[in-house]
């Protein structure tokens, strides 16, 4: 059944069903989506359109989602693979769908329903066994290109291999990662996800801290995402969560802790205001202008918001996880006091409802760990304080590769070779700058250890001579930082300049295109994320291939501090466009421009990335992607070069004439554009155009106007165009 699903039809064009659309249409997959008039389907989906942070990773795409109307069009649903509803959240809205869907439906297709707060099992409840069979909720987190998480929920009726052929066409071709929850109010995510939040907002109302104090404490400090809890309630909006608690107090009845979920003081009275955060401009917090005010939880009005700095956060903050949060609960100040109120009770929950929501504890961590952004899991939380301390028994949920079942055993976890991240390989060598891990089947992973995978040129010779060594025969190229790389490391430019020492910036310069050309001799693939800015592209590119995550900011940034790429970025933007002049002239704007792609389709479309550079569109695959790649992957070699027919120089400088007439750049770009010019356009060789690239680098640097960009960026993080 559901052999290699293409076609996918959502039905509902609001919030979630055009977001679900985007996404799947992102992948490639043919979506057609559906709404109840043509008008409505229509504006929804302009309003998609436009998001912010986009749905898209390239407008276009937009213009394959095949757009119709319930009222005419639901007999496209009969070619559907996968038939998604996503219409308001009425039990008797979605049940007549169902009615009027199942005659249409191909035999073995599959239909999903999206809702927060209905029993999925009583959405089909009407429906023939064969459409039960194939019927499951899935609840996608919005909005879903970024968010991987979705928790699919079967009914009894589901059968079994509907679930498993789901599962595998939403983890394969959708890139999410799936968890199976039970049937129950709020599956996992909302029945523990909201109530954790508004816990927080009984707690801070009852400690009588402020939302500012709270934030600190219930951000990065406890490993949970810098929103913290009161930014976190304005981004979800103050109105849902009130309807999510309304929904599982009534639903259930019986868990003792649902009272908490009665409305907060303060939630109350923005409610009542409609100041129900984000979307209404406001919530706990207000922005007016440059300024934001914060919401008093005594006196419910505004005032400007504070900065924290609690000297316990500051002198724990350091600490990983593991070691902070116990300590963390010692606290004797405002600290320690929220943080015994709120997070005990918190994690004493998660282990009353485990068995109930979960098939196992690990499902459990994974649903706050991935839509919740959680560092560590509540269960991981338990073992890192102590089970005793929560007072919950005293085994651990953890125990090596097995876990604690819910009959009081200790089981394997599932095996998922596919998402092996780097950190779960073997180190098998310790470098400046860089560490080695083996990634099996005699491919090693070179992995940058430095901040923002910069390119030091201590780490660039450690590498260099390893690389020369021979002990890797096959690599995979990337960094263990929260990026991919930033680039060439820049603090190090400026102190050469501070000296004037012109010579170990060349000397630098010639060692990092060096490493260029000795990872052009190596078969590898580079596997890049985040950031994949300058030198590290360039480095990137010096690979066989590039395996780019989706969401990858990917380009030559250089101008912007007043320099050009240096590290092969030039020939090699000549090699990518020495098809015509034309092009030739757009790749020199684009570096001129310092452009940077925002995603990994973007920049292939930049001409950053090749067609056989592909887009790795599931976050959790980039490593056994690169890996795979690797595996058969032919040194890339020096390309050939061919000089470029026409007068390329004097087109370039008309672009830069054009460019500066409409303001876009100026005087000092015009020096970096003629450099550009000449390293792009009149060498004569790939080696002759790194000579060039590299003596005019040295030259800028020798250049106020770029010093100053410089350091304006290693002090701001921000461009200075001057
Ligand atoms: P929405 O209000 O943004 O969109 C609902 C869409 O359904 C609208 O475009 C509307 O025109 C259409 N519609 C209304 N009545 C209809 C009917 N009788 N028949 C067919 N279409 C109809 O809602 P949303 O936020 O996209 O939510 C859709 C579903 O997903 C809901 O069940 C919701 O509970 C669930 N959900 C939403 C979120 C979220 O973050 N928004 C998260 C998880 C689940």
């Amino acid at each position: 059944m559901f052999e290699n699903p293409r076609n996918v039809c959502v039905i509902g064009a609001g919030t979630m069903g055009s977001g679900i659309a985007a996404h799947l249409a992102n992948l490639g997959l043919n979506v057609t989506l559906l709404d109840l008039t043509a008008q409505s389907v229509r504006t929804a989906f302009d309003k998609a359109k436009t998001a912010r942070p986009p749905h898209f990773y390239i407008p276009g795409t937009a213009d394959t989602v095949r757009l119709g109307s319930i009222e005419e069009n639901l007999d496209w649903v009969s070619e559907a693979d996968w038939v998604c509803e996503a219409i308001v959240e009425k039990l008797e809205a979605k049940k007549s769908l169902f009615a009027r869907i199942e005659p249409l439906m191909k035999p073995d297709a599959i239909v999903t329903t999206n809702t927060s707060g209905l029993q999925i099992s009583l959405l089909a409840a009407d429906q023939s066994q064969a459409f039960r069979r194939v019927f499951m909720g899935t609840h996608f987190f919005n909005p879903p290109r970024y968010l991987k998480l979705l928790e699919l929920i079967p009914t009894p009726d589901t059968s079994p291999q509907a679930i498993e052929a789901m599962t595998r066409f939403l983890e394969d071709k959708c890139a999410r990662r799936v968890v199976i929850a039970k049937d129950t109010p709020g599956f996992i995510a909302n029945r523990f996800g909201m109530w954790s939040m508004i816990y927080a907002v009984h707690v801070t109302e009852r400690l009588g801290l402020s939302i500012e104090e709270v934030d600190a404490i219930t951000g990065a400090f406890i490993g949970r995402p810098n929103s913290g809890s009161f930014r976190l309630n304005d981004l979800v909006g103050i109105d849902i969560m009130q309807d999510i608690a309304d929904n599982l107090i009534r639903r259930c009845p019986e868990d003792p802790f649902v009272k908490h979920l009665a409305t907060p003081k303060s939630m109350a009275a923005l409610l009542e205001k409609g100041w129900i955060g984000e979307k209404a401009g406001q919530g706990f917090f207000r922005r007016s202008g440059h300024e934001i005010f914060a919401f008093d939880l005594t006196t419910h009005v505004y005032r400007m918001r504070q900065e924290i700095a609690f000297d316990s956060i500051k002198e724990l903050g350091r600490l990983p996880l593991a070691e902070r949060l116990p300590r963390a609960l010692e606290l004797r100040d405002q600290v320690g006091d929220f943080l015994r109120e709120y997070l005990l009770p918190t994690l004493r929950y998660a282990d009353y409802l485990k068995e109930e929501i979960s098939h196992n504890v690990e499902d459990f961590d994974r649903v706050m760990k991935w839509g919740f952004g959680w560092e560590a899991g509540p269960f991981e939380t338990i073992d890192i304080v102590g089970a005793e301390r929560v007072g919950i028994g005293t085994m651990p949920s953890y125990q090596g590769r097995s876990i604690l079942s819910f009959d009081g055993n200790y089981v394997p976890r599932k095996e998922e070779p596919q998402y092996a991240s780097i950190t779960d390989f073997p180190v098998i060598g310790e470098h400046e700058g860089f560490r080695v891990r083996d990634l099996g089947d005699h491919v090693h992973a070179v992995c940058a250890t430095t901040k923002m995978g910069v390119y030091s040129p201590a780490m660039i010779r450690a590498m260099s001579s390893y690389l020369q060594s021979g002990k890797s025969q096959r690599i995979v190229l990337t960094s263990e930082a929260k990026v991919y790389s930033a680039g060439f490391d820049l603090k190090f430019l400026l102190e050469k300049v501070n000296e004037e020492d012109w010579d170990a910036c060349d000397k630098a310069l010639v060692d990092f295109q060096n490493l260029g050309l000795l990872l052009r001799e190596i078969p590898g693939c580079a596997a890049v994320f985040g950031g994949c800015l300058g030198g590290g592209f360039e480095m990137a590119a010096s690979c066989s291939c590039i395996a780019a995550a989706g969401e990858s900011n990917i380009g030559f940034p250089e101008s912007r501090v007043g320099l050009l790429p240096s590290g092969g970025g030039t020939p090699l933007m000549h090699v990518r466009n020495q098809e015509s002049a034309k092009a030739l002239v757009e790749a020199a704007k684009l570096l001129l421009l310092g452009t940077v792609a925002r995603n990994a389709d973007e920049s292939r479309k930049r001409g950053f990335l090749r067609r056989e550079d592909p887009t790795i569109y599931h976050p959790d695959r980039l490593i056994t992607e690169a890996k795979r790649i690797a595996l058969t992957a032919e040194p890339a070699g020096i390309p050939e070069w061919k000089v470029v027919a026409g007068p390329v120089p004097g087109m370039i400088e008309r672009m830069q004439d054009e460019l500066t007439k409409s303001g876009e750049i100026t005087a000092h770009d015009c020096e970096i554009g003629d450099k550009i010019k000449h390293a792009i356009a009149r060498a004569e060789s790939f080696k002759d155009s790194l000579a060039k690239e590299r003596a005019a680098f040295v030259e800028l640097l020798k250049d106020g106007m770029t010093q100053t960009r410089i350091r304006h960026m290693i002090e701001t993080g921000k461009p200075l165009r001057n």
